[in-house]
């Protein structure tokens, strides 16, 4: 994919996704503006890029409007794991809507074409299963998961609002859990937490019996499918689901994490957190047929170099 000359803005650019897509679109080419206000994101996500000539770093917070020229905007700021969504869940809503609301704005006062990180969380404890794009959901919406859910949920909607009403190019691409270097140690998410868990040499924390699944996608094969969204020629909008739909279950996500690091560590039972999903996997044939993406790097070839990158991390902290 060839960028050259494409002034592209990246919202959440500091965190784990937005990090490594930023490095993509620097590769390909493009001159990259991230914004983050830093709430999860951290500027060490930017070593190999911040000296680079078509890369420029700002603090802006996106529940305030924004003025650039660009010609792309991927829109992902927004914290993602549910410790971190939930410690302030009215700015979570707020960066979620008023955020949106702010880059569809600028995206109709430039022409920019513009790209929603929407989640699978907005099909809630989904009903069916796998979730194809038109499920409409199974979401709670006064619950603590809520303040996320029901924010992407209304972001969705305004993307669909702008593309109707003023015929605004957008692209909204739904990302399942997805892991890699980059992720914050602390954002109690299951991959890192077993991670560093495991490293450390603590007890494993599983909450429930475990028995509850996800389908993980390595960050790379993430980054090119959202590319890829963007890149697809036409004014297909989507909703595109994006994930790897090779389910697993908590307990043998644990066991294999076990197994990799070599660790001590033993499994522990918590109580299962509130409204949390049972099954989630994704139905990707749309991505499959519309981008001809799936998902290349095994579970256990991702794992591998996400220990690496955890095990480097906690040795220098
Ligand atoms: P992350 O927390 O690492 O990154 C989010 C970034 O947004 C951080 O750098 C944070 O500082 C920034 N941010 C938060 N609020 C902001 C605001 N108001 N203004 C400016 N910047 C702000 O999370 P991530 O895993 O990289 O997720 C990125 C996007 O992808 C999110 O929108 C998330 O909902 C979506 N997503 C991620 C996953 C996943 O498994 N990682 C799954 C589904 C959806
Ligand atoms: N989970 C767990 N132990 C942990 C962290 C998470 O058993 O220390 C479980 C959690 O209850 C959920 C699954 O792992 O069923 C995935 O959780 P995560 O927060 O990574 O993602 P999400 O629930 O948003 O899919």
């Amino acid at each position: 994919m060839k960028l050259s000359g494409q002034r592209v803005l990246v919202t959440g650019g500091a965190g784990f996704l937005g990090s490594h897509l930023c490095e993509r679109l620097l590769d390909s080419g493009a001159d990259v503006i991230s914004v983050d206000n830093y709430y999860t994101g951290s500027r060490r996500n930017f070593t190999a890029i911040l000296q680079h000539p078509h890369f420029e770093a700002m603090r802006h917070d996106i529940t305030f409007p924004l003025y650039v020229e660009v010609d792309q905007i991927y829109n992902l700021a927004c914290p993602a794991s549910p410790i971190h969504y939930q410690r302030d869940p009215v700015q979570t809503t707020k960066t979620s809507v008023h955020g949106a609301i702010n880059m569809l704005g600028l995206a109709k006062r430039t022409g920019a074409k513009i790209l929603q990180a929407s989640t699978s969380e907005v099909y809630g404890d989904p009903h069916v299963h796998p979730q194809t794009e038109d499920y409409w959901g199974h979401v709670n919406p006064v619950g603590i998961r809520s303040c996320y859910d029901e924010g992407k949920r209304c972001a969705e909607t305004l993307f669909f609002d702008y593309y109707r009403q003023h015929s605004l190019p957008i692209k909204v691409v739904r990302i399942f859990n997805t892991y890699g270097p980059r992720m914050h140690p602390e954002d109690g998410r299951v991959v890192s937490t077993f991670i560093v868990q495991a490293l450390r040499g603590e007890d494993i924390t599983v909450y429930g019996q475990g028995e509850q699944t996800r389908s993980f996608c390595y960050v790379d094969d993430l980054v090119e499918g959202i590319i890829r969204m963007m890149e697809t020629p036409g004014d297909w909008p989507g909703p595109v689901n994006l994930g790897n739909p090779s389910e697993i279950s908590v307990n043998t996500l644990a066991e294999i994490i076990i197994e990799m690091t070599g660790s001590k560590s033993k499994i522990i039972r918590l109580p299962l957190p509130e409204d949390d999903p049972r099954q989630r996997c994704p139905d990707i044939t749309l991505a499959k047929q519309n981008l001809d993406w799936a998902p290349r790097v095994e579970l256990r070839d991702g794992l591998q170099k996400t220990i690496a990158y955890f095990d480097e991390t906690l040795r220098v902290a």
